[in-house]
């Protein structure tokens, strides 16, 4: 400590708690008073016993002096102490009430020391008298403890009412009763503190205490543990102040800093914690850990439809299956919006991570049920590994989303782990949106558009319309690869309208020409499903081009309706009521629930590529292809089989009344001028 007494190193004082220790020598009138600290709460404007005779309200200027000098004990030892309580004006010119404890030094009786302890209310910054009139409890903050090995009491001065409950400005308490308002956890931890020769001084030791009601409270305690020149220890001096209020608040920002408000798993800070020790403890050892990040497919959309309320409780029921899915040593936090971070330490195999992957996109599987609404939703999911794909937080995080980006432009729902590739495919994905940008503008799309033939005539009916794009920097891209990309950018939406302009205007054509037996089918996304222009869209198109929605047909996934089923139902059902038809797509690659085709209002159904290839070989997809048709036509809905190749393909699906194919083996998909001619007048 930085004494301005160097001389008095002993004399201490307890910063900024209004006490300090005073040490007078009656021979030579030598005082000292430790008032290192000068803020207010000090007893300032003592330095040496005249100037703080000067100092003392003339009221208690010879009491003050008896005490000094005397002490009214006869028999003197450790436990001989006076108190008294006097006026006093400080340094600022404030008068504030003095508590002080005078001690004889029994090896040198001329020399007193003892405490000083500001009791004045330091809220009350009046230099008016009045004030200390008022009551005496509530002229004090904390409580002033002395304690005596010797006569075994612990006495308390001040705010007993408050801290401990007791309405007395002293009490005077034997030392085992005052250990029984200590909480358990904490006596040992004071005896062992008291009990170490080498620790003298505490800056505030943080303990519970219960109060007489049994309450719990927070208290710091500091103070100075007296001992002889062997150590032993004389008793405690030191200052109690009700801390509850802070503590709880701090306990309460702790939580706030660690756990997610609304879900009450950890949040990303406490994560980021965690996986640095842990990154720290494992940098030598051949450990690995595994980071997976879990982002919702449609978690914008729900929010959107059901309101932030439900969105909010899903987001709870995301957290909570979560937490059921994992393991204990697995630390589950929300990293922000619908993005979930796990982190998996000590993995054995990249099993153990595949396995985790696999359990929570099973867990989507199945609707969530918030507030009477039936939820289907779908992650994806992005994994990097300790220590090769990273070695610290930010780069594992970094590397993990990267892999979730990919698993999303791959159609979502699925996981991905970290590879170097990925660096060299999100660079791919960001030319892609880059060049989506001004594709439209540049002309670089077209549509192509692939027949469709009727089994039972051979005639062609129609054409799927299939867009391409031609950029000038990458060249042909597929759309399987930039239609994922078109969508989370949304350019779908004027990507989608120029395909729709593209076939209303092709149909015009072909009924100008005189043709009207057949139908253009397109291809609608489900971020335009959800658009709530669609509808308007389209009757703004239709009457551009002036024809009939009849000659329209779109075809729809069944992973875009499980995701809000009524909702996207709604839409459909709008643009049902305009005239277009509507087509299944892809049926039998995503949750292919016979049961829905009652529910859904669709007039055609694509059976998938992947059935039709396997169906020749495969007798299950033989009969599920069939059993398809069959059902589909009891409900009076025509089936479409897609990715025809092969001439035995085409036989059986006739033999099975398989009404309409489509296909390679009929036609790729072409520019309009060459499938014209496909058409019959
Ligand atoms: P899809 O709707 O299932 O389209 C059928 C895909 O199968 C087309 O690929 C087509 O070229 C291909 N295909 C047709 N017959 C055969 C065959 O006999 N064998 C093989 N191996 N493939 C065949 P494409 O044109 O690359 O389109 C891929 C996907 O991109 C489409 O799948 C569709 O989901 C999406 N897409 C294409 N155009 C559009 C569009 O204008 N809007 C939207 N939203 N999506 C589109
Ligand atoms: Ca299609
Ligand atoms: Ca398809």
């Amino acid at each position: 400590m930085n004494s301005k007494y160097e001389n008095n190193k002993d004399v201490i004082s307890f910063k900024g708690i209004g006490a300090s220790e005073w040490r007078f020598n009656i021979q030579s009138n030598e005082f000292f008073c430790n008032d290192e600290v000068y803020n207010k709460e000090q007893i300032t404007g003592i330095c040496c016993y005249n100037n703080l005779l000067k100092n003392v309200h003339c009221d208690d200027v010879s009491r003050v002096e008896d005490f000094f000098k005397g002490i009214k004990y006869e028999s003197i030892n450790e436990a001989s102490f006076d108190e008294i309580i006097f006026k006093f004006r400080n340094n600022y010119g404030e008068l504030i009430k003095i508590f002080a404890r005078s001690i004889i030094n029994i090896e040198n009786p001329n020399i007193r020391e003892g405490y000083f302890f500001n009791i004045s209310n330091v809220l009350e910054k009046s230099n008016n008298e009045g004030f200390l009139s008022k009551n005496r409890e509530e002229l004090i903050k904390g409580i002033f403890i002395v304690t005596n090995k010797y006569d075994g009491i612990v006495s308390f001065y001040g705010n007993n009412k408050d801290i401990i409950g007791l309405d007395n400005i002293c009490i005077n308490m034997n030392f085992n009763d005052c250990i029984k308002y200590i909480h358990k956890d904490y006596i040992k931890e004071i005896s062992t503190l008291i009990n170490n020769p080498t620790q003298s001084i505490y800056e505030g030791l943080e303990i519970k205490i219960n109060d007489i009601y049994g309450k719990e409270k927070w208290i710091s305690l500091k103070g100075r543990v007296k001992r002889n020149s062997d150590g032993s220890l004389i008793g405690f001096e030191g200052y109690i102040d009700d801390i509850t209020n802070e503590k709880e608040a701090n306990i309460k920002l702790k939580y706030i800093s660690n756990y997610d408000e609304l879900t009450g798993v950890h949040n990303r800070g406490y994560l980021k914690q965690i996986i640095e020790d842990y990154i720290t403890k494992h940098k030598e050892n051949e450990s690995r850990g595994s980071l997976i990040i879990i982002d919702l497919d449609n978690f914008k959309f729900i929010n959107d439809s059901y309101g932030h309320r439900c969105g909010d409780l899903f987001i709870e029921a995301v957290a909570y299956e979560l937490e059921k899915i994992s393991e204990d040593k697995e630390l589950i936090c929300r990293f922000g919006g619908d993005e979930f971070l796990i982190f998996i330490p000590n993995i054995t195999s990249l099993v153990d991570v595949e396995k985790m992957a696999n359990k929570i996109i099973h867990r989507f599987k199945d609707a969530f049920y918030i507030e009477e609404n039936e939820i289907y939703s779908t992650v994806s999911i992005g994994t990097s590994i300790f220590p090769d794909d990273g070695v610290d937080f930010e780069e594992l995080l970094k590397n993990a989303d990267a892999a979730m980006y990919i698993a999303k432009s791959n159609g979502k729902n699925q996981y991905q782990f970290f590879n170097y590739n990925i660096s060299h495919e999100l660079n791919k994905i960001y030319t892609i949106q880059k060049g989506l940008r001004t594709a439209l503008d540049k002309g670089e799309m077209f549509v192509v558009f692939q027949p469709k033939v009727e089994l039972n005539n051979d005639k062609t009916g129609g054409f799927e319309a299939l867009l391409r794009w031609k950029s000038e920097e990458l060249g042909f891209v597929s759309p399987v690869e930039f239609i994922p990309i078109a969508e989370t950018t949304r350019l779908i939406i004027p990507i989608g309208n120029f395909v729709l302009e593209e076939v209303c205007s092709k149909i015009k054509y072909l009924l100008k020409e005189g043709y009207d037996n057949f139908k253009i089918a397109l291809n609608l996304s489900e971020v335009q499903l959800r658009d709530r222009t669609l509808v308007n869209t389209f009757k703004t198109v239709m009457e551009m081009y002036d024809i009939s929605p009849k000659y329209i047909e779109i075809e729809i996934t069944e992973s875009m309706l499980m995701k809000s089923f009524d909702k996207n139902i709604e839409a459909l059902l709008e643009i049902k009521a305009l005239g277009v038809s509507i087509a299944l797509d892809d049926f039998g690659t995503g949750y292919s629930s016979l049961n829905y085709l009652t529910k859904l209002p669709i007039d055609v159904l694509k059976i998938d590529r992947s059935f039709v290839v396997d169906m020749i070989d495969n007798h299950k997809s033989r009969c599920i292809v069939e059993n398809i048709i069959q059902l589909s036509h009891k409900l009076g809905i025509k089936v479409v089989a897609e990715g025809v190749e092969v001439i035995e393909q085409v036989d059986y699906l006739k033999s099975i009344y398989c009404d309409i194919v489509q296909g390679y083996y009929y036609s790729k998909p072409q520019v309009f001028e060459n499938v014209i001619n496909m058409l019959p007048r």
